[in-house]
């Protein structure tokens, strides 16, 4: 691949003008939105409004006037359009964590009888964590077997899988495994915490039951923004969330001494939500306005592309592992490779000005965001990785403490 090459793709490339809506400092190249997303600059005005105008000055009245109340409801059905969900079926409220525990709680609901739940030795850890509290039988592929199809019978009532991997970046094919699922009389629970924002979804069209996810990641909504869940309109008179406080009551300000759940995906949330944090989700979102899905993942495919191949020769010189599956139908938006020295090399290259991170065990992890990356930050960022393998950084004794968080 030539310069001329790469500037031709950035020459052509009809996301370029999205970098523009968003705050990343001089010089650095962000391959984290996986992790954390870069503030959108619609949030700096966004954060000012909520804290000075509507807090300040509007005080307690804003619950109504500002729209407070309505946010998880009005941001989730934004939101869910931009995941291919009707009004109704979306809100933003809590944790991945929380929701999580929400939505597998419902699922076993609506399956009397089954108690067990399938989902991914693989999976980020706490949606086990989550899954041991709910009291399911848990049944794992990667452990209990290695084909979804063997692992999904009648006692199944739900399967809970993330639809890209947070390790490797595969992805899952949402509508197959949807349909293994529900020819098996079980439910699906989708984590779409790295596939939000960066792979086009289909909630309703794909038949998806229930979905999770994030908007700290690709939909750039800030640290510890709230997450979102999804519960498809046909469940939402018979599901059942255990986490029953007054916001997902019928009637919350009638402060009845019943609890009545609300007929909508209102009986969702449970307690008062982060309006200041909530103010970051409307500020992702507006900076996603207008994309189209496939131009998003044609950018994407293109980035973990060159990526890809850009270290070939680095895997093949150092001894790094790819991770990642090639085949574009199986690739989320991010790549990894495992090599020993990896935590000494995504320290060294952060601080040469590219981020990546890191997770054990030995995995080197870059995201690749459409929305603010260019083809001509991935070959320097190649170039930057290649510098810290040929300095072998890993024999500098100051990359080799861990920080708090990696
Ligand atoms: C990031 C991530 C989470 C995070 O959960 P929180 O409750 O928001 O901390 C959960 N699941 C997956 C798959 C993730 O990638």
């Amino acid at each position: 691949m030539t310069k001329i090459d790469i500037a031709a793709l950035d020459a052509e490339d009809p996301l370029a003008c999205f970098r523009e809506r968003f705050y990343l400092p001089e010089g650095l190249i962000y391959l984290d939105g996986n992790s954390l997303g870069p503030a959108p600059k619609a949030a700096f005005t966004g954060f000012g409004e909520v804290v000075e105008k509507e807090w300040a000055e509007g005080l307690i009245g804003s619950w109504n006037t500002a729209g407070w109340f309505a946010a998880p409801k009005t941001l989730g059905d934004r939101l869910g359009a931009f995941l291919g969900a009707a009004p109704g079926q979306t809100v933003v409220c809590d944790t991945t964590s929380i929701n999580i525990f929400k939505a597998v709680h419902a699922a076993l609901g609506l399956r009397p009888g089954r108690r067990v739940v399938v989902s991914e030795l693989d999976s980020f850890p706490t949606d086990l964590y989550m899954l041991g509290g709910t009291g399911a039988e848990v049944r794992l592929l990667g452990r209990d077997g290695d084909r979804l199809e063997d692992l999904i019978d009648g006692n199944v009532a739900a399967v809970l899988l993330s639809q890209v991997n947070y390790r490797s970046g595969a992805l899952f094919d949402m509508t197959a495994i949807n349909r293994l699922a529900h020819d098996a009389g079980a439910l699906i629970i989708w984590d779409l915490c790295h596939s939000a924002g960066v792979v086009p979804i289909a909630l309703d069209a794909a038949g998806t039951d229930f979905a999770v996810g994030c908007t700290y990641k690709y939909l750039n909504a800030g640290p510890g923004a709230p997450a979102f869940i999804y519960v498809a309109k046909r469940h939402l008179e018979e599901a059942r969330q255990p986490l029953s406080g007054w916001w997902g009551h019928a009637r919350p300000f009638a402060f009845e001494a019943e609890y009545e759940a609300h007929p909508g995906i209102e009986k969702f949330l449970c307690g008062t939500q982060p309006i200041i944090s909530l103010r970051g989700v409307q500020a992702g979102l507006d900076a996603l306005d207008g994309v189209s899905q496939s131009a998003l993942r044609e950018k994407s495919l293109s980035l973990t592309h060159l990526f890809m191949d850009l270290c070939e020769p680095l895997c093949r010189d150092y001894g790094l592992v790819p991770g990642t599956p090639r085949e574009d139908r199986q690739r989320g938006s991010q790549v990894s490779f495992t090599f020993e020295h990896g935590y000494a090399v995504i320290r060294a290259m952060i601080e040469r000005g590219v981020v990546g991170d890191f997770r054990e065990p030995g995995l080197m992890r870059f995201g690749f965001a459409p929305l603010y990356l260019s083809h001509a930050d991935i070959k320097r960022a190649v170039e930057i990785m290649e510098s810290c393998l040929a300095d072998r950084v890993w024999l500098d004794p100051a990359y080799q403490v861990r920080s708090p968080v990696t």
